[in-house]
């Protein structure tokens, strides 16, 4: 999709409330248009299905120009969400999702199936559902059956205005973990309006932040914009806390793991302390390691080890002999492969600041996240070095730190960790 120098100028205002806008969209991409209130996001928005006419300039999907065709086909090609959902009151949650497939003139037996496939699409039982009021559903619902009724006639492109705008943060969440799910699986080209820049960048593969007039102030990645955003404006609107956002969106799988020394249950106490003794276990704990980390059986993390643990031991039993099954501190804090560092960084505080032990699907250590693994990924920049000039940062290049690029990024996020 390309918008192109697209302006719109309200009758009786001096201003054009968009002005001379070019972007464009890749085909199966989120962007998100994000700005203040007023600065022309949904007026963007509504020329793309020519709710608004635009004054000047153009639009061309799939590369056909329509801002000259009829608007109600259009309007069928282009799935719509807006904020509270806009359901009509009178009408049933079936009614309400069947609404652009009728207009079609689909079969009715087809309809039917797709309300069903569609409430089942967005977490909501047929038989519990189809037939209710919109007034009988709470917040979330109206707005997954909002989203269902976008999405019944299969279109390529949607457009949501501030869809989870209305809801509270509990849902909204919830909500936009549901979003990502079903994009993974469907691949629409959306484009998403919200005020909110945490949201832009849990939804999109790329967020235009947008200031007066809808002028794009930077079109880019979420990694990108977080790392370096273009301007004061940007960087007022990513607010406190970029490096923290950033953390939410590095999964664990991208990065480098630390290496802490293992050992199974069985093994002899002198095995242990050898292990201590050993140094440095990798460049990026460039100290002495302080645990030892036990594997049981099956190569799950068992138990961590601390130096004290083991100098207590040496006192009390040969060295030769195993330590006992309850020796240390049971693992608690341990996460999968596709957790994020953000997820890594809740373990590690609530785990004493100890390396997370990081396990595959089936359970078995993998690595672990300790505070190094965690500023490296802070101070890399999306492009692989890391960012020391820019942020007054020494940490290393992490030229393992690959891009996540969207595709990547999308098809991992949202998997259970
Ligand atoms: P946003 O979605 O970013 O909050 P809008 O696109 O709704 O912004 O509005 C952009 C500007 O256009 C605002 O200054 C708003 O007051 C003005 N505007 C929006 N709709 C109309 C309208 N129908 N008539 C005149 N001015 C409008």
């Amino acid at each position: 999709m390309r918008l192109d120098a697209l302006t719109k100028r309200y009758p009786d205002s001096p201003a054009p409330a968009v002005e001379d806008v070019t972007l464009d969209i890749a085909a199966g991409e989120t962007v998100i248009l994000v700005g203040p209130s007023g600065c022309g996001k949904s007026t963007t928005l509504k020329m793309i299905n020519r709710l608004i006419e635009p004054t000047s300039g153009r639009i061309t999907i799939g590369g056909e120009d329509v801002t000259g065709i009829d608007p109600v086909g259009l309007r069928r090609t282009i799935g719509y969400a807006i904020q509270a959902a806009g359901l009509f009151p009178h009408m049933t949650v079936a009614e309400n999702i069947a609404l652009v497939p009728k207009m079609a003139g689909w079969p009715r037996a087809k309809v039917r199936d797709r309300v069903e496939e569609m409430l089942h699409l967005v977490g909501l039982d047929p038989g519990e559902f189809r037939g209710r009021y919109p007034r009988r559903l709470s917040g979330g619902q109206q707005q997954r059956v909002g989203v269902a009724r976008a999405l019944a006639a299969d279109p390529p492109v949607l457009l949501m205005d501030e869809p989870f705008g209305a809801v509270d943060p509990i849902t909204r969440e919830r909500l936009q973990d549901q979003l990502i799910r079903l994009q993974r699986e469907l691949r629409k080209t959306i484009v998403f309006v919200t005020h909110d820049f945490d949201e832009a960048v849990k939804v999109g593969d790329r967020i235009a932040v947008l200031r007066d007039r809808s002028q794009i102030a930077q079109f880019d990645t979420p990694e990108a914009i977080l790392a370096r955003p273009a301007d004061d404006f940007v960087a007022g609107f990513v607010g406190a806390g970029a490096g923290v956002k950033r953390l939410n969106l590095k999964l664990v799988r991208e990065v480098e793991l630390a290496r802490v020394p293992t050992a199974g249950v069985g093994d002899p106490l002198e095995t242990l302390l050898a292990l201590l003794e050993a140094g440095p276990a990798s460049p990026s704990s460039p100290t002495s390691p302080e645990h030892v980390l036990l594997l049981d059986r099956d190569r799950r993390p068992h138990a961590w080890l601390r130096r004290e643990d083991l100098t207590r031991a040496r006192s009390a039993q040969p060295v030769t002999d195993p330590l006992p099954l309850t020796a240390g501190v049971p693992v608690r804090g341990r996460i999968g492969v596709g957790g994020t560092l953000r997820d890594a960084l809740e373990a590690l505080l609530a785990d004493g600041a100890r390396p997370v032990a990081v396990t595959r699907e089936d359970g078995t250590y993998l690595g672990a996240v300790d505070m190094a693994t965690l500023l490296n990924a802070v101070n890399a920049t999306p492009d692989g070095a890391a960012d020391g000039a820019a942020e007054g940062s020494t940490g290393d290049p992490a030229p393992e730190d690959r891009p996540a690029v969207p595709e990547e990024r999308s098809a991992a996020r949202g998997e259970p960790s």
